[in-house]
């Protein structure tokens, strides 16, 4: 799917996490394919976000059409290889990950990963709300 599909989904607790991370990405791309003729050479789509082991997993590929990579010379030298644009993709999407074990995934206040029975990441509010449903 597309970025902008995935930032309309309902992502619960993660919904401005997953927005910032979409943001992120969305400028990154927008440096890498900054003043290029044709827009949007650099792409992200999403293949599936979800969560696993009480964190966030935010799946993704990256493509673009090779035969516009600028070639050697004074193009190049400014805009570098895409290779440094797709790391700084794959850095703020751990980044994400890594954070959303501190957000509760159900109301997105400050939380904590709670490693018993389901990993969940969960603040104290929604942990008891959830004891008490059980
Ligand atoms: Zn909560």
């Amino acid at each position: 799917m597309k970025l902008s599909e995935a930032k309309e989904m309902d992502h619960r607790g993660w919904n401005v996490l997953i927005n910032c991370l979409i943001n992120t990405i969305e400028t990154i791309l927008k440096n890498a394919n900054y003043d290029l003729e044709d827009k949007n050479k650099l792409k992200v789509e999403v293949d599936q976000i979800k969560e696993k082991y009480g964190g966030l997993r935010f799946y993704y590929h990256t493509y673009c059409d090779e035969s516009i990579e600028p070639e050697e010379g004074p193009e190049r030298n400014r805009i570098g290889s895409w290779d440094g644009y797709f790391h700084m993709i794959e850095g703020a999407v751990w980044m994400a990950e890594d954070m959303s074990t501190n957000i509760c995934e159900y109301c997105g206040n400050p939380g904590k990963l709670r490693p018993d029975g389901w990993w969940k990441t969960r603040c104290d509010r929604c942990e008891e709300e959830q004891k008490v449903r059980l």
